[in-house]
């Protein structure tokens, strides 16, 4: 079963709302503009609603006009007040005015509709954040020194990512001598904090109805009794001309009975209860996490949000063992960024850069029971169980007998390795990047390995930082520290041993005298070569726009030849690895550099790569039927599963049978299997399953362009199981 904790993003429906938006389509689908008795029951229901609303927002005065939602609100009592503004302008009655205010961890709906509508008006106000202090609330005297030169001022009842509550009488309290019109955007704060609309100053108040289990797509804005209305859509003149266009009735409905089960005081638990809900949860993160920090202060924040961060561990990492034990939260971040980009949120209350980039958000809802919250609670303590066993999660191919040597580490675009030997229990890092540092001592740190050299493939200006780091994260007896050179290798030593493996640095005669690349020798064979940025991927470098160097290509080929695998430090792309001869394929610079005119016929070019968009993408997906017929249809098919152990171990397989004979290989060992899979008959399938579906993309991506035509990757992952989504992939081997 599903725990869903991401209530802030959006709520299910309740099943009161659904019957009522049903009975909408059906018995009541009248147009409440006509005049006959079905439009008569559908005015009768639309009344209804309006009337329940403004009672639980406290709204006896005013209009209230039903929205799309949102963000349409904030639109609207946006473009009002600066088309008012403009008016005044053009009136000469705006002297003192010259800025609008808004919150600094507003909802981007309130910023950018801002920026934009003030920069189409032409009114060219100076647009300016709010700051707020540490406990995520407007700092008052700053607000209160501002007022009076604003035309527009916008706060938010309750934050999004914080559930941090703003102190709305002491905003107020501020606007005594102000001109401004004031929006409080209201999403939070339904159904959790007494509004009490028609009692404050507020001009406007915009509402959504998917934050509180009515359906997306629909919201409601207050408008106070006298404050300027400029519509956003004109046509038919419904809702009384402030809004027209035939009125969403199926969402209306569904609002009113939320609403109205709201005011009945039916299925929403109490403030006390919904706190008792959080003291628990923060007591399970607790024990799960030790070290955990909540990034707002629990005395001025709605009990249902709880954003926190743990050291050590990036919001993904949680993310995807919150996902895997499946429980869903959301990054308190913009984690599908390539970077992980800070919470602006979080930036703005002054929070350590870490705790902003880390934060999760876990938030439940007012309607959940307490076997919700018991579930959470064991979940969340499983996740923290698995995660102080990591270091005793297997690692490598679990039917292989021989354990990785190469781990690949990734983060923004770039990868670090660490090369190790299972006999000796040494290793090596290869390429530390700054926000892996962690990730690479903790691996060093579990398996209790010795760290013998932190290698870079060139001098970058933050190489010896961020040795230095890796160095500092493992304990003293954990490594062995000699004199080193400016890329970190041991001088005097032509090779470094790893118990059977040795690793060569390499240098083309030409490359700058820090550019090296370093060759690991498995059983006298050169098996990788780890080569930094002297190989541009598929001629084009994105990060600094650099081609190949000829000189560079035809020595690697003299010293590894065509088929030794390549492995890239910059990888913007995922491609994993690669070689002189697959780059030759698709690049004809190189394939001219190397007198490889002709491509050689088994490789593939035609696929593109994982995850972009394109008209032509991915041709490697299957679905989930068709993985099942595929995997009946040819018994010598292999199904690997690129999920991390520690993922593994908390998911549960129910539903897929095939999966419990899949073999393991985590997405970062996947190197270790490329020599072996690039080796298999063509004919023989290879699937990739991960949980999203990007993983396992990857993988199979990477055995494409290495020339096994027949890999694929399970499309949407795991997370579709029992969907049998008909994606509209192409069959395999078609
Ligand atoms: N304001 C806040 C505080 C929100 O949380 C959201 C939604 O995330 C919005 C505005 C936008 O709401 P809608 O999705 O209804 O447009």
């Amino acid at each position: 079963m599903e725990i869903y904790l991401d209530a802030n993003a959006t709520t299910p429906v309740l099943p009161q709302a659904r019957a009522a938006a049903a009975a909408a389509m059906g018995s009541t689908f009248g147009n409440p503009s006509s005049v006959h008795s079905s439009g008569l029951r559908a005015r009768a229901l639309l009344d209804w609603v309006r009337a329940t609303a403004r009672r639980v927002i406290g709204a006896s005065s005013g209009e209230l006009i039903f929205t799309s939602g949102a963000t349409e609100g904030i639109q609207t009592a946006v473009l009002s007040a600066l088309c008012e503004l403009r008016r005044k302008r053009d009136a000469g009655q705006l002297s003192q005015v010259h800025q609008v205010l808004y919150g600094a961890t507003e909802h981007k709906a309130v910023s950018e509709a801002l920026h934009y509508w003030n920069a189409t008006l032409g009114l060219n106000l100076a647009v300016r954040p709010i700051p707020v202090a540490q406990d995520g609330r407007h700092h008052v005297e700053w607000l209160r020194e501002q007022a009076p030169y604003a035309g527009l001022i916008c706060t938010m009842a309750a934050n999004n990512e914080t559930g941090v509550i703003s102190d709305l009488d002491a905003i107020e309290s501020c606007l005594v001598d102000s001109p401004a019109l004031w929006m409080v955007d209201s999403v939070q704060g339904l159904g959790k904090l007494e509004l009490k609309l028609s009692q404050r100053r507020i001009d406007y108040a915009p509402f959504s109805g998917h934050k509180l289990y009515a359906p997306k797509g629909i919201g409601m804005l207050y408008v106070r009794d006298g404050a300027p209305f400029s519509p956003l859509q004109i046509g038919g003149g419904q809702e009384r001309g402030y809004r027209s266009g035939t009125e969403n009735m199926a969402g209306i409905a569904a609002m009113g009975a939320v609403l109205s089960m709201l005011e009945r005081g039916e299925a929403f638990k109490d403030r006390a209860t919904l706190a008792a809900f959080a003291e628990q949860i923060r007591r399970a993160l607790r024990d799960a996490f030790p070290g955990v920090v909540f990034n707002a202060p629990v005395e001025h924040a709605l009990p249902t949000t709880i954003n926190f961060s743990v050291p050590g561990l990036s919001a993904r990492q949680l993310l995807d063992l919150f996902d895997a034990a499946e429980v869903r939260v959301s990054g308190g971040s913009a984690c599908s960024a390539a970077k992980a980009l800070p919470s602006y949120v979080l930036t703005a209350m002054g929070l350590p850069e870490w705790q902003a980039a880390c934060a999760v958000r876990l938030s439940f809802g007012a309607a959940d029971d307490d076997s919700v919250i018991d579930e959470a609670c064991a979940r969340i303590r499983a996740c923290g169980e698995a995660l102080k066993r990591r270091c005793a999660q297997p690692t490598g191919p679990s039917t292989a007998q021989s354990l990785s040597h190469v781990t690949r580490f990734a983060a923004n675009r770039f990868t670090s390795y660490i090369v190790a030997d299972h006999g000796s229990r040494r290793c090596v890092v290869i390429d530390g990047e700054p926000d892996l540092v962690e990730r690479l001592a903790e691996w060093v740190k579990c398996r209790e390995y010795t760290l013998v050299a932190v290698l870079a493939t060139a001098r970058r200006h933050d190489t010896d930082r961020v040795r230095s780091a890796i160095r500092a994260a493992v304990p003293a007896n954990l490594q062995e520290s000699a004199a080193i050179d400016a890329n970190g290798w041991p001088c005097g030593l032509s090779e470094l041993r790893l118990g059977q493996l040795r690793l060569r640095g390499w240098a083309a005669a030409e490359t700058a005298a820090s550019s090296r690349a370093y060759v690991l020798v498995i059983e006298d064979q050169p098996t990788y070569v780890f080569v930094g940025d002297a190989l541009v991927l598929d001629g084009r470098d994105p990060i600094e726009g650099k081609t190949s160097s000829a000189t560079t290509l035809v020595a690697l080929q003299d010293a590894v030849g065509l088929d030794t695998l390549l492995l890239p430090h910059p990888d913007p792309d995922a491609t994993l690895a690669t070689t002189l001869r697959t780059e030759a394929v698709r690049q004809p610079f190189v394939a001219g550099v190397l007198g490889l005119s002709t491509p050689a016929p088994t490789l593939t070019t035609t696929a593109d790569k994982p995850g972009r968009a394109s008209d032509n993408r991915p041709a490697v997906e299957v679905t989930w039927q068709q993985l099942d017929e595929l995997l009946s249809a040819h018994p010598r098919a292999q199904l690997v599963d690129v999920r991390e152990p520690l993922e593994r171990s908390l998911s549960t397989l129910a539903g897929c049978p095939a999966l419990s004979q899949s073999l393991n290989v985590p997405l970062s060992e996947v190197l270790n299997q490329l020599p072996q899979w690039r080796g298999m008959d063509g004919d023989a399938p290879i699937f990739f399953v991960c949980r999203s579906g990007n993983r396992s993309a990857q993988a199979a991506w990477a055995l494409r362009r290495l020339g096994h035509p027949n890999a694929w990757s399970l499309a949407g992952g795991l997370a579709l199981r029992g969907e049998r989504a008909a994606l509209s992939a192409p069959r395999a081997g078609q």
